[in-house]
């Protein structure tokens, strides 16, 4: 039985990656539409004054902790966390299981020609990967059902969506049925990591937890988000002390 664990009004599942992959797997054999989010700081920060986003997130099959943050927060407050489960890494993982499971995915959103990109990178990865459509994440509301149609005429097993928080978590819940996909997962920039776009810290400096920081070098317009951090440690701080 896994845990969950209510960060600022989130329910977070406290997975290892190996049983995040595992539930993934259930979530996929089972065949009913299902919303998968990776929740970082900046995410449950937002989802305490958004609560659309609360509720979305509240009502997904299964939260991933993403990011040293989240993992703190969780310890923070006397809970059992095993361990982070970055979004990018759970994707790497799903996709290596993929060709043996026959797993079928479609990767939706970033700039024109990023997702296909991503794409390119997967089937180099892991090879007789099926990714069965992509389209980019810039378009109108006359655009919608379109891409709707793509998707569910892909027949895809799990669709990745990278719209960036909370575009892509209220785009998947508002659309989860029509789309008839088992597993939808919110993965905000990994296609552009997975492109080569953005690049991923170090390992050493994923291992001291400063991906963040990295992050923010590489993109100074990212900076500004950082300021969610200290934010989100007061909040959880008061949690903790008001219970
Ligand atoms: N994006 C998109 N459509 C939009 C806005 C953003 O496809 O309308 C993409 C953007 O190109 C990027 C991703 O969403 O690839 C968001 O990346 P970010 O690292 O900002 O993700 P977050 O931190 O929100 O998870």
């Amino acid at each position: 039985m896994i845990e969950r664990v209510e960060i600022l009004g989130v329910h977070v599942d406290a997975v290892t990656m190996s049983q995040a992959v595992e539930r993934v797997a259930q979530l996929i054999a089972a065949g009913k539409p299902s919303l998968v989010a990776t929740a970082n700081a900046e995410m449950l920060l937002r989802a305490t004054h958004d609560d659309e986003l609360k509720t979305i997130l509240n009502a997904a099959k299964l939260v991933v902790p993403d990011g040293a943050g989240t993992v703190w927060a969780a310890r923070h407050l006397g809970k059992f966390m095993p361990e982070r489960v970055a979004g990018a890494d759970l994707v790497l993982e799903l996709m290596k299981l993929a060709p043996a499971k026959s797993w079928k995915f479609f990767m939706f959103g970033a700039a024109p020609g990023i997702a296909d990109k991503a794409k390119l990178k997967a089937e180099t990865l892991c090879p007789g990967i099926k990714i069965v459509g992509t389209r980019n994440g810039y378009f109108t509301a006359v655009d919608e059902s379109d891409i709707i149609a793509q998707i569910k005429n892909s027949r895809a097993d799990v669709l990745l969506a990278a719209l960036g928080v909370p575009k892509q978590e209220k785009w998947l819940a508002a659309h989860l049925h029509e789309l008839n996909v088992p597993v939808s997962i919110g993965v905000g920039g990994t296609f552009d990591v997975m492109a080569g776009v953005v690049k991923r810290a170090p390992l050493w400096m994923q291992r001291a937890r400063l991906e963040w920081l990295f992050r923010a070098m590489l993109q100074p317009s990212r900076a500004g988000r950082l300021l969610a951090l200290p934010k989100f440690v007061l909040k959880v701080h008061r949690q903790k002390i008001n219970g």
